[in-house]
């Protein structure tokens, strides 16, 4: 057995912290490979290292003295080798950062030495071997990432290992830039590595115990997900669910490797398992509920739009050339709504209107705004009835208009909009009606 341990920022952030990782690795033989972030938050107001890097790097590149900013990091980290006693030091490695910030070396490699350095002192205090992503995650020259090259070479490096820590977030282009995943990337490199090595399973650990069933901001202290599909946590964290990086699915996907989202500072919780498929039912029909504020319906109405064939295209058409995806395209016989993203839409509305009256030549176009989109996901749905009838018996007894209803064609969930202002009792409602049934 094999299993890759990717630990998020917060569980890192401290000597403390440290010390639970290290707990943590060594309970289990199996936990060889460890893929770190860089210190995340010692408490609500604290400032992830991350974004100090770039605060810092924004000053060295408009030429303004950074010396103060730096300092302030690299007392994270001194706190860090303090607090466990370390030998090791890392004036020089603040030394070579100083010198390439002031020489303009880029934002990517700024934000990469959060990681890197959290790397050299998880290394050093685990007593395993330190593996530089910077020679291991390849990029493309145009900055995309490479994953079939990176397999090749990473798993080859790492088979000869035993064990290693491997900086998450980075790695670099073929002209030896560096070269960062967008935010949050450090759960897309433990997945790359999950990967690499054939893991058994991909531990991921962070600051809660896995995904809940709804934003425990709406929903007072939701109930826990314990068995998630690919597909369906897709769909949740499409519409809002965080805790992971949504493109860190893939390699492992691919390889056939769970995920298991677990809470560092509560390890005997279970946390939730992400697996392709699953023959464990869920809890409730639902598996999950999300959602997301901040949408606009176009309406389109044209006599006779139903035999028109290519009426649809034109309308996308028309989306397509001013840059704008859709989210949700329900249609009746002479109407059509197209539901858009309300800040994507503002900036080009007049020129997307002009194009779908050239295109499609529309009796009458009519936009709303201020609409919230909710999906209810669930595998177990597929196989049962009155799913639909329980979360509209839910909205009606909040007294709740429900503006659009879209079935997914997978049958694995059911989006509802309604108006930005019901979103949080629509939540509520439809989370009390399946998980209190
Ligand atoms: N440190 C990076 C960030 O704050 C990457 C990560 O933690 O995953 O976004």
């Amino acid at each position: 057995m094999v299993k890759v341990v990717k630990f998020g920022g917060s569980s890192l952030a401290s000597a403390e912290q440290f010390q639970k990782v290290k707990s943590i690795i060594t309970a289990e033989e199996e936990r060889r490979f460890v893929v770190p972030s860089a210190p995340g938050k010692r408490h609500p107001a604290d400032t992830k290292v991350t974004d100090l890097l770039y605060q810092c790097y924004a000053l060295a590149e408009l030429g303004h003295p950074f010396d103060k900013q730096l300092a302030e990091i690299k007392t994270r980290y001194q706190d860090i080798i303090d607090g466990l006693k370390l030998s090791v030091s890392l004036d020089a490695e603040f030394e070579t950062i100083r010198e390439k910030f002031a020489a303009g070396i880029g934002k990517d490699y700024a934000a990469s030495r959060g990681e890197y350095l959290n790397g050299i002192l998880l290394a050093n205090y685990l007593g395993y071997a330190f593996l530089d992503p910077a020679e291991y995650i390849i990029f493309t020259d145009a900055g995309v990432f490479d994953g079939e090259k990176t397999n090749r070479v990473l798993s080859a490096r790492l088979s000869t290992m035993e064990n290693a820590v491997i900086p998450g977030f980075y790695g670099s282009m073929p002209n030896g830039r560096i070269k960062t995943f967008s935010r949050g990337g450090s759960d897309i490199t433990g997945s790359i590595v999950a990967r690499a090595v054939r893991a058994n399973l991909y531990e991921n650990w962070t600051d809660v115990s896995g995904f809940l069933v709804a934003d425990p901001r709406i929903v007072e202290d939701p109930e826990a997900i314990e068995t998630i599909t690919y597909r369906e946590l897709r769909e949740l964290s499409y519409m809002g669910a965080g805790v992971l990086h949504e493109e860190a699915i893939f390699p492992v996907r691919s390889a056939g490797i769970p995920i298991n989202i677990k809470n560092t500072n509560a390890p005997e919780d279970a946390g939730t398992f992400i697996v392709e498929s699953t023959s464990r039912k869920p809890r409730h029909i639902i598996t999950g509920i999300a959602g997301k504020k901040g949408f606009t319906s176009i309406n389109i109405e044209k006599d006779m739009m139903n035999s028109e064939i290519g009426f649809g295209r034109k309308v996308l058409t028309a989306f397509e050339a001013n840059g704008i995806s859709f989210e949700h395209m329900p249609s009746g016989i002479d109407t059509l709504t197209v539901f858009v993203h309300q800040s994507e839409f503002e900036e080009k509305e007049q020129s997307v209107l002009a194009d779908l009256h050239r295109l499609a030549k529309p009796d009458s176009i009519e936009i709303e705004t201020d609409f919230a989109l909710i999906a209810v996901v669930g595998r177990a749905m597929k196989a049962k009835w009155g799913t639909a009838a329980k979360i509209f018996t839910a909205l009606h007894k909040a007294s709740i208009n429900v503006k659009m209803i879209d079935q997914g064609s997978s049958e694995q969930n059911i989006i509802i909009g309604v108006r930005n202002h019901d979103f949080e009792e629509a939540i509520r409602s439809i989370y009390n009606s399946f998980v209190f049934e």
